[in-house]
């Protein structure tokens, strides 16, 4: 656990890359004020988090106006978050009396089930309004345009002929009416989920919390740098003792693989987010999982051979320093790169993670119950 350390993971400095962080632009704020006017068009809101980090994709600032309306929680990403954790803060939710479910946005089934529960809360207020509108909303890079991309497919097949929402709603200035559109997902009565997702603005009280919105994408990579980046996440699976679990590589003996897979490395993770990469075929398949293992090596063989104290920070970076030329070499990058050569390997890392080959993450602790806020 990160708490091995007496110093939190997040709140080191490194020695590259560390000092204070710019997280935001200030004209962010104004998006939080859109938001909450927006919310009051809402009959029930999905608020969607990363299962990754359930409490710190959250927006403190509106949890109080979130929390009042009919709300489901929707813990996107759940194919790359740690299944065991997930359940427990699912339990944590359920204790707060909050809906809550893990979802992959991707997944029809996965959206049905979430699309029935809000048509369950929705079913309440059926007598009172003949048009329930639901907001998707939730923090940059959560999963809200898949989710309503699924949302707006399940919804023309439901309904292959899509009404327009019939409901006069307010707009900013008095007597102008704002047009809205959405998808309808159920009738009788007639649920529209609007197509529009509400973008929340993440809430970084402490660097810990950055690190981790940066690590699952909902911060860009640029505003803490890739190479601190890496660090903090190398840190975490060190500290969790992450890299014993790929013990059994080290001995597997590695096969001769009947492709010639050199020079693909760049293709594959130079650029993963690219609209223009190419399908992954058969051959790069195997070769992911090829560089993977190499990866998962690397870092078992340094963490197995370091002899220092894991819970004193400087042993910890040097660690890390080792792990960073190791993993150099498993990714294949010649020396002579220089000093890109670290950028490139924390960009590689990051992509594997954020992939999920490194297996599922949880970044967030439960809380206890003394401090049961959803
Ligand atoms: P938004 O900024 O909240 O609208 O996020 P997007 O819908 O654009 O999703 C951001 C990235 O996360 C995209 O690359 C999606 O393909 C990916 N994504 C969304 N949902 C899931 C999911 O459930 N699992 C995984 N693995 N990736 C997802």
């Amino acid at each position: 656990m990160v708490s091995r350390i007496g110093k939190k993971v997040g709140e080191m400095g490194f020695n590259v890359g560390g000092g204070a962080i710019n997280w935001f632009p200030g004209h962010m704020a104004a998006a939080t004020r859109a938001i909450r006017d927006r919310l009051k068009l809402a009959d029930l809101v999905i608020e969607v988090r990363d299962a990754r980090i359930p409490f710190s994709s959250a927006n403190e600032d509106l949890q109080s106006v979130l929390s009042s309306k009919r709300r489901v929680i929707a813990l996107n990403k759940k194919d790359l978050a740690n299944p065991n954790i997930m359940n427990k803060w699912i339990q944590h939710f359920s204790s707060c009396k909050q809906d809550c479910l893990s979802i992959n946005a991707h997944s029809k089934s996965s959206v049905n089930k979430l699309l029935a529960i809000v048509e369950l809360k929705l079913k309440e207020v059926m007598s009172r309004e003949p048009t329930l509108l639901v907001m998707v909303v939730g923090v940059p890079n959560v999963g809200k345009s898949a989710l309503i991309n699924s949302i707006h497919q399940i919804a023309s097949t439901r309904f292959p002929v899509q009404e327009k929402i019939k409901r006069a709603t307010v707009g900013p200035l008095p007597g102008v009416t704002q047009d809205i559109a959405g998808f309808k997902i159920a009738h009788q009565p007639s649920i529209y989920v609007l197509d529009t997702p509400g973008v929340l603005v993440p809430s970084i009280p402490d660097i810990e919390t950055g690190l981790k919105l940066a690590l699952t994408g909902a911060v860009k990579d640029s505003v803490v740098g890739e190479e601190r980046l890496a660090q903090y996440f190398l840190a975490i699976l060190n500290s969790r003792s992450t890299p014993l679990h790929w013990k059994h590589l080290y001995n597997r003996r590695k096969e001769e693989s009947q492709y010639d897979f050199r020079g693909k490395n760049e293709d594959l993770l130079g650029n993963p987010f690219s609209r223009k990469r190419r399908l992954v075929n058969e051959s790069e398949v195997l070769y992911i999982e090829d560089l993977v293992t190499e990866v998962q090596k690397a870092l078992y063989v340094t963490f197995s051979e370091f002899e220092g104290d894991l819970k004193d920070e400087s042993e910890l970076e040097i660690l890390i320093e080792k792990q960073f030329v190791a993993l150099q070499k498993a990714f294949k990058i010649p020396h002579k790169v220089g000093a890109e050569a670290r950028t490139m390997v924390s960009k590689k890392l990051l992509t594997l993670f954020r992939m999920g080959k490194l297996g599922p993450f949880t970044l967030d602790n439960v809380p206890n119950a003394s401090n049961s806020k959803p």
